[in-house]
């Protein structure tokens, strides 16, 4: 049973990394194919010149490139993790720590899973670092400095501490105290909790890494509340973010709900954008506060987890999949670890559904803005102005972005604002 096991796992494994990888490389031929035919594409005549394509190309290619090495990079830390007997290793030293040092019975659970996430941190390190300060660099988006890095990256740690050691100490004596049908616990308190975070990420934790600041006074902060008050958007809600701290790239979203849902803008964004464009994007995020996307998302991320944690209860107590991985004795803690490495090649074809229902909500926010400001004209020009500055993929293969986009590609959205408008 034990190698049927591996066998599955490495199947699905094998598949998924052969689509993520195939997709990249389609995409790569494509961007290169198009830009051969040395003709700007449609929507972008007249915008963009040859020079800013080019980079754009550029940029596009190189990333699609480091993507090719940190995706076999990623997969071979995968399979060390699981493979190399690090986790029966890390079972038995979480077990001599928690018994030497601490009381509580879920010490040895939450060392363990500390450990696994702490190791897949590291690993991640030299990729993360030449990302930034490499391929960012190189196109004159980062901003960050050694310094910075360095201390996002321990407030990341101490957070997790904060909030994933009681969280994980719920949920393990959960498991352990409630029978058979503690995943019915679990999933109560888990979907409280991600409520509780959708509430106190923006309000509390977001604030940690940036500063949030009210607009400041004048003709753009005079329609905004204008647009507000027509829209029935509480005015307060709406912010500037110092996102020009880390990336020269720009943006803008909506998160929260209730009392502490906000929309921000990026400085970046309102630098290179004129007052109608911006206006246009913050009609646009407002959309997404009418029609109640973060809802809709939290409700369907909650079914999600419902039948997952279902998932979870039946493998829990299942002795070979435990010693498939080296692992002598099923413990609730292994159980947690083993099911997120192993889900992975499994939910990795939950993607595409999910970016359809993003890309879906998207065409509606922008709907909602062109009908709203009864102006499709300046949400389009934001749109071009966005993807120019941010040197975004202006060709990407269909199947790529239907793979992995959350939004529609700019030609796609210019297209249906158009029929909106019409
Ligand atoms: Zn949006």
């Amino acid at each position: 049973m034990e190698q049927l096991i591996v066998r599955l796992f490495l199947a699905l494994f094998a598949l998924e990394f052969l689509v993520e990888f195939g997709l990249n490389e389609l995409n790569l031929r494509y961007v290169r194919a198009r830009w051969n035919e040395r003709k700007i594409p449609d929507f972008f005549q007249g915008k963009i010149d040859a020079r800013e394509y080019d980079k754009s190309v550029e940029y596009t290619l190189a990333k699609g490139k480091f993507q090719r090495w940190a995706e076999i990079y990623g997969r071979l830390v995968t399979l060390w993790v699981l493979f190399s007997g690090l986790l029966p290793f890390l079972d038995g030293f979480s077990k001599d720590l928690a018994s030497r040092f601490l009381p509580v019975m879920q010490a040895q659970g939450i060392i363990f899973c500390f450990s696994v996430a702490l190791i897949f941190t590291f690993a991640s390190l030299p990729t993360d670092l030449y990302a930034t300060f490499g391929l960012e660099a190189r196109f004159g988006f980062n901003k960050t400095t050694i310094k910075l890095y360095l201390a996002d990256k321990l407030k990341a740690l101490l957070l997790a501490i904060a909030i994933g050691v009681p969280f994980l100490f719920v949920v393990l004596w959960l498991m352990d105290a409630t029978g058979s049908h503690w995943w019915i616990w679990a999933f109560l308190f888990i979907s409280g909790f991600q409520l509780i975070m959708v509430i106190v990420y923006p309000t509390l934790v977001a604030p940690l890494f940036n500063k949030f600041e009210p607009l400041k006074e004048g003709e753009f902060r005079d329609r905004i509340l204008a647009l507000a008050d027509q829209v029935g958007f509480r005015t307060s809600g709406i912010y500037s973010m110092d996102g020009s701290k880390r990336s020269s790239h720009s943006n803008a979203y909506f998160t929260g709900i209730g009392k502490a849902k906000r929309i921000v803008l990026f400085d970046t964004l309102m630098q290179q954008m004129t007052t109608d464009q911006g206006l246009a994007v913050l009609a646009h995020e407002m959309g997404h506060y009418k029609m109640k996307h973060i809802h809709r998302m939290l409700v369907i991320q909650t079914v999600m987890l419902f039948f997952g944690l279902y998932i979870l209860s039946l493998l829990v107590n299942y002795r070979p999949l435990f010693s498939a991985f080296g692992l002598e004795n099923p413990s609730n803690h292994a159980a947690l670890v083993l099911f997120g490495l192993l889900s992975g090649p499994v939910t990795f074809y939950l993607g595409p559904l999910m970016n359809l229902l993003s890309r879906k909500h998207e065409y509606e926010a922008d709907r909602f803005a062109a009908v709203t400001l009864r102006d499709g004209k300046s949400m389009e020009e934001a749109l071009i102005n966005l993807t120019i500055k941010n040197l975004s993929n202006l060709t990407p293969h269909p199947w790529y972005s239907a793979y992995h986009y959350s939004h529609p590609t700019p030609a796609e959205r210019i297209r249906a604002i158009r029929q909106y408008s019409a």
